[in-house]
This record gives C-alpha cells, sequence and structure tokens, in this order.
C-alpha cells in the first residue's frame, strides 16, 4: 500500500496566489512548450516568463523571446547561438549556448518553478540541477524518472521539492488524490487511448510507415511521444513514471485502453471507491494545473458534453501485438538499470524508425535485445546510469547498422 511518506506528492498548500509565478520553460519550442506558452500568455497576472530553451529552432525560440521577453534565453545547438544572439541581445534578453548553459540557468534565483518539457534522456540533469537549487518541477519530461526515478524522487525529498505532474494521466491521478492524504491507494489505472493502431495485430505493424504512425487519434505531440503512444512504450513509461511519483508497486498500478481519452486516468482507494478525472484531450489543462498548483485558474478551454461522447469504452491493451509495453513493466519489476536500457534503446530506436532505417516492429526487437545483453546493475548511482545510457545507445546503434 501506498504510505504517506513514499508519495511525493505535496501535502501542502505552498503558493501565494497573490504572486507572480517566473517560469523556466525547458524545451519551449516543442509541443508542451507552446502550449505553456499559451497558458502563460492567457493568464498574464499569474504567470512570467523567467528562462526559456529550446534545441536547434532559432526562428521559434526568436519569436518567442520577442513575445515574452524572458531575462535568459539557451539553445543547446551551438550553431543557431550567433542568430538567436544577434535578435535578442538587442532586448536585453542574455542568450547562452550548450547544455551546461540550461544546467546553469534554471538554478537562477528568480526562478519560481520550473517545466521540464523537453523530449528524452536530455531532460534528466537539468531536473537534477533544478532540485538540487529546490526548484519546484512540473514535469513534462516523464524519461527523466524512467531513467533515474529512485535518485530523482530522494534528491526531491532531500531538497523539499515538489514534483507536480504534467502527463495527463499523472495530473489526472494527482487530481484524484487530493484531499485523500490520509487515504492509502489500492491501485491506479492510467488510461490509454490504444494510439493509431489499436486492434491491429503484428502482419499489420510490420509494414506501417511513420507517417501512419504519426497520425495519433486524439492527441497533437512531438513526433518522440507520438511513435511511442503508437507502440505503446508511452504507456510503459508512463507506468514507471507513476511507480516513482506515487509511491507505487508495479502490481498497484493498471493499464486500460480507453480510445475516447475522455476518462485520463482512476485511483480505486481501499474502501473500493474509485475516483476518475475527466476532460477533453488537452494539454493546456494539465500544465496549467501543474504550474498554478493548488489553484485551479479559471478558463476557456473547451467544456467536456456528456452528449457528445455517449459511449465511453474500455478493453485490455493487445501486450503480445505491442511488446513493449510488456518489456517497460519487466524492466519497471527489475528495476535497477533495466529502466534505463529500455529508455536508451528506444530513444535511439524511434530515432531510426523516423529516419525510416528500420521497420516499426524492431523497435521492440532492439529494445529486447539491449536488455539482454547490457549488465544489469541492481542499485545504480547516477553515473552509472549516465554510463548505462551510453552503453546501450552503442549497442543499439550497433544493432541498426
Ligand atoms: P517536442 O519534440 O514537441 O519538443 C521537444 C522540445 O525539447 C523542443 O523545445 C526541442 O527543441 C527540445 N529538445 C529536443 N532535443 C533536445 C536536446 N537534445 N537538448 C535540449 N533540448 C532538446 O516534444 P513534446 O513537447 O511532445 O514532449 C516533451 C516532453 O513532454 C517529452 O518527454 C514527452 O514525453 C512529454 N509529454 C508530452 C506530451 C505532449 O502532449 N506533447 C504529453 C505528455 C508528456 P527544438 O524545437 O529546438 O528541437
Ligand atoms: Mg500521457
Amino acid at each position: 500500500m501506498i504510505e504517506k511518506s513514499q508519495s511525493h506528492l505535496p501535502i501542502t498548500f505552498s503558493m501565494n496566489p497573490s504572486k507572480l509565478k517566473k517560469v523556466a520553460i525547458l524545451g519551449s519550442t516543442g509541443s508542451i512548450g507552446t502550449q505553456a506558452l499559451d497558458v502563460i500568455e492567457a493568464n498574464p497576472a499569474a504567470f512570467g516568463i523567467e528562462l526559456l530553451t529550446c534545441h536547434s529552432n532559432a526562428q521559434l525560440i526568436i519569436a518567442q523571446g520577442k513575445k515574452f521577453l524572458p531575462n535568459v534565453v539557451v539553445v543547446t545547438d551551438e550553431s543557431i547561438y550567433k542568430e538567436v544572439f544577434n535578435a535578442l541581445d538587442p532586448l536585453d534578453i542574455k542568450v547562452y549556448a550548450g547544455m551546461s548553459a540550461v544546467n546553469s540557468a534554471v538554478q537562477m534565483d528568480s526562478i519560481d518553478i520550473v517545466l521540464t518539457a523537453l523530449v528524452g534522456y536530455a531532460g534528466l540533469m537539468p531536473t537534477i540541477n533544478a532540485i538540487e537549487a529546490k526548484k519546484p518541477i512540473a514535469l513534462a519530461n516523464k524519461e527523466t524518472l524512467v531513467v533515474a526515478g529512485e535518485i530523482i524522487i530522494e534528491l526531491a525529498k532531500k531538497n523539499g521539492v515538489n514534483i507536480y505532474p504534467v502527463d495527463s494521466e499523472h495530473s489526472a491521478i494527482f487530481q484524484c488524490l487530493a484531499g485523500e492524504s490520509q487515504n492509502p491507494v489500492e491501485k491506479i489505472i492510467l488510461t490509454a487511448s490504444g494510439g493509431p493502431f489499436r486492434g491491429k495485430k503484428t502482419d499489420f505493424l510490420r509494414n506501417v510507415t511513420k507517417a501512419q504512425a504519426l497520425k495519433h487519434p486524439n492527441w497533437t505531440m512531438g513526433a518522440k511521444i507520438t511513435i511511442d503512444s503508437a507502440t505503446l512504450m508511452n504507456k510503459g513509461l508512463e507506468v514507471i513514471e507513476a511507480k516513482w511519483l506515487f509511491g507505487l508497486k508495479m502490481d498497484q498500478i493498471e493499464v486500460i485502453v480507453h480510445p475516447q481519452s475522455i476518462i485520463h486516468s482512476m485511483v480505486q482507494f481501499e474502501d473500493g471507491s474509485m475516483k476518475a478525472q475527466m476532460g477533453l484531450p488537452d494539454m493546456k489543462l494539465p500544465i496549467q494545473y501543474a504550474l498554478g498548483y493548488p489553484i485551479r485558474i479559471e478558463s476557456n478551454f473547451p467544456r467536456f458534453n456528456f452528449m457528445d461522447h455517449p459511449q465511453l469504452s474500455f478493453e485490455q491493451p493487445d501486450r503480445d501485438s505491442f511488446r513493449n509495453l510488456q518489456l517497460a513493466y519487466d524492466a519497471g519489476i527489475s528495476g535497477g538499470n533495466h529502466p534505463c536500457i529500455l529508455n536508451a534503446a528506444n530513444e535511439v530506436a524511434v530515432a531510426a524508425f523516423l529516419q525510416d532505417r528500420i521497420g516499426f516492429l524492431q523497435i521492440s526487437e532492439i529494445i529486447e535485445k539491449c536488455l539482454e545483453k547490457v549488465t544489469y546493475l541492481r542499485a545504480p548511482k547516477l553515473e552509472d546510469l549516465v554510463n548505462t545510457d551510453k552503453e546501450t545507445r552503442h549497442k543499439a546503434n550497433e544493432l541498426i547498422k
């Protein structure tokens, strides 16, 4: 059962609603980053922008810098530095380049909350640096908790830092747990849309194209998470993310396919009562809830109407055709560096699929082979995970050649 002390949920209301929150957005040019800026633009009395970062989208970060006038902008692809610097320096915006600049910028005194909206393993070190500087985290970057959940949660506890989930399923669980700090959780149920290939079998999946896989039925997201949704790896990563965020055992976390994406996830308590959080699929709501917690800020987001959705349906995920979900469960159960291997192999395989270098089913094959070949470590330290990530990427790339 979940113990109060195991869970990493904030239990005190610490926000002063009259104070402007200064936000750092890591990955402001992405799907989550741009939607977060929409939320912030709509709530100028609640939020200001202190730091924006991106990798290589010079045009968009320049436009964002001009509009939101952050104190600092960091680009991690150094080749765009000059262009961004020339455009933003005259506006008195400090512009830096490189991951080490992201790692220092997140620690600026003026930042009140850090939204980690960059994609993949690249989110790990900035999140650690932000926690060490005692910044509350609005966490979209689930890969950070998959790779190093135990280390991150320990570090957050040590520094008294709250982690607010942005992922819609985890936000749903978080919302269901509001006011329930005395009540142990029996289990949680994460809902999955099933992605574009729901109901399809291996023979069909063997030949699916990148274009088909990128067409998600309910959500518009970055390319990597869209492919993860098509393979069900996204749900697997979310199971591991939930384990750490809510202090649960793997067997307390179930996945159910709910194609309409109206119920975002559910919690069952010890008395058998089940709470669900519902709404139209729109990431702005969980982003706003994480940034504004504990205040529910008034919004004009489209409202859900039961009569538009008279049928809500549920089915079991097909773990035989979509093997990534089972691989992720197994990695979550064996723990140690297995989730880190799973994540690194998946990042390499998804990138190769997006470059048309491998087929859809090979994604699972590469992950499985990496889990077999890379040495298992039961209690890895951060440096072990950094090495595991490197070694796995090397192995995965060899398998793709
Ligand atoms: P996107 O691909 O749309 O955006 C990624 C952002 O990260 C961009 O700003 C990109 O910059 C930046 N970035 C990419 N690579 C690097 C790198 N190596 N170093 C530093 N910055 C980098 O992703 P999403 O917004 O879809 O997803 C972001 C995170 O949120 C992921 O972890 C995802 O799993 C999670 N998430 C996303 C959801 C969604 O609806 N999109 C829902 C729930 C969780 P540039 O644009 O310059 O390349
Ligand atoms: Mg999600």
